[in-house]
């Protein structure tokens, strides 16, 4: 069997984790089997899709670099093709025209209720055949009896009595598709062999199937992924499952570490934390996908972060660097190379925003805080002047060099190292936290550092 998997969000919002964990697991099992992966926007409630949440939902998949194979498809592109499966289903007696009108079906559920039942259309439309004036819905005849079974690939088997599902509106008044009905025709349309999506639709499954058998399709195979909570084991807050993949890209996360940590919110191989993105789709396996929920866990995604800073290509890591600096206004092309930078930085912060924060003084003027004058006494005013005199003089400008110089001037006035590393540290960062002093200043440059000394001696 030729492997098809899709996503099919819809643009009702951005790209967020959940989401983007459904779009990896689809892209990694199409990619594995040397599959195809489809991308569907399911936009056919236009009261609550948007134009932009569409655009975001592209953007967030380019960040993230999942490509697909197909789409992305537009379901209101398709409302012919799903007319004409609607027309036939009606044609074969498998679907009705259902005239009830809002009150009937308003009183209907109230009695229900009050008989302590499960509401549910009582199928008085099921058996009319002559047509009738005036506005209607069509329905899906859902088998009456027995029940549909079918194995999730990561919950096991599952069985849905019919009894419990209703003769589903398949087309509403103004003759629109609803969502099961799409969602039926285009994973057989578009042959899609693996449905890997969120356990919210477990309860359309077995509505789809049906579906499905009626139109005579064989159902898809379905794998449900478990929730996301919130770090707390909670039901994931408004916030926090309302984040979008860009805001992670603006927070500083590197797409990679993201993937990784996404492929782990719910699966696992052993006790393997780093996964490269090859190696993901080689042992990626959706029977090894977790069924109990998965838990954020912020400080791991950090990690991860750190992990990909490091490890990762610097002129890569470098070039989304540069975005975050150009976010901060910092024009990086009088000063040293980014590359340089992230080689300095990557063990000290875990995030590109950290970075670019903490790497502004290499490019743009200083200030000198309350708490950072402190450091800046009068009686190193000397040392300080002296470091400026022979740093101005060195003929080779290298971290070697720089750590001889101030080591020289250390011993000269009888001072700790770092008793002497720390105030040039701010007198030239205008902070107390940086790369070690001779890199740091390396990277400066010498016609800055000795600007910087001067300004500080001012002081
Ligand atoms: N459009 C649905 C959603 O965004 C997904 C439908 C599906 O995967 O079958 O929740």
């Amino acid at each position: 069997m030729s492997v098809v998997t899709r996503f099919a969000p819809s643009p009702t919002g951005h790209l967020h984790i959940g989401g983007a964990r459904v779009a990896l697991y689809c892209w990694l099992y199409a990619r594995k089997m040397n599959g195809k992966f489809i991308l569907r926007i399911e936009d056919t409630d236009t009261e609550r899709s948007t134009q932009e949440s569409v655009q975001a939902i592209l953007d967030g998949m380019h960040w993230l670099n999942l490509g697909y194979d197909e789409g992305p498809y537009y379901q209101t592109k398709r409302f012919d093709r799903y007319r004409e499966v609607l027309d036939q289903l009606v044609k074969e007696g498998k679907a009705y025209r259902c005239y009830c009108s809002k009150e009937r079906l308003e009183a209907l559920r109230a009695k229900q209720m009050e008989k302590k039942e499960k509401p549910r259309y009582d199928g008085l439309c099921r058996e009319r055949h002559e047509s009738q004036p005036g506005p209607f819905v069509v329905r899906f005849k859902n088998p009456p009896d027995g029940a549909v079974a079918f194995e999730d690939l990561v919950r096991g088997q599952l069985s849905f009595n019919n009894t419990e599902l209703d003769d589903l509106i398949i087309a509403r008044s103004d003759g629109t598709p609803t969502y099961n009905f799409t969602v039926v025709v285009d994973d057989w349309d578009m042959k899609v062999s693996h449905v890997i999506r969120g356990d919210d639709h477990i309860n359309n499954t077995p509505r789809q199937i049906n579906i499905l058998r009626a139109l005579g399709a064989t159902p898809p195979l379905y794998a449900h992924l478990p929730m996301i909570l919130g770090p707390d084991g909670k039901r994931l807050s408004k916030r926090e499952g309302a984040s979008s993949v860009m805001d992670y890209r603006d927070e500083g996360i590197l797409p990679e570490a993201l993937l990784n940590y996404l492929v782990r919110l719910g699966w696992s191989h052993g006790d393997q934390e780093i996964f490269a993105l090859r190696e993901m789709i080689m042992l990626f396996e959706i029977k090894e996908i977790n069924k109990a929920p998965a838990a954020l866990n912020p400080e791991k995604l950090l990690w991860l972060n750190q992990h990909y800073m490091k490890t990762q290509d610097p002129e890569e890591v470098a070039r989304r660097l540069y975005w975050h600096m150009e976010k901060l206004g910092i024009d990086t092309e009088k000063g040293p190379a980014l590359v340089d930078i992230v080689k300095a930085q990557c063990e000290r912060v875990k995030t590109l925003k950290e970075m670019a924060e903490k790497s502004c003084f290499f490019y743009g003027d200083i200030d000198y805080d309350a708490k950072a004058r402190e450091h800046l006494t009068p009686e190193l005013a000397q040392p300080l002047a002296a470091v400026r005199d022979q740093l101005s003089q060195l003929a080779e400008w290298s971290p070697e060099g720089i750590h001889q110089v101030i080591t020289g001037v250390a011993e000269q006035h009888q001072l700790k190292l770092g008793k002497l590393a720390q105030p040039l540290r701010v007198a030239v960062t205008g902070g107390t936290v940086s790369p070690p002093i001779d890199q740091t200043l390396y990277l400066v440059g010498q016609e800055r550092v000795a600007n910087r000394l001067n300004q500080a001696l001012s002081l």
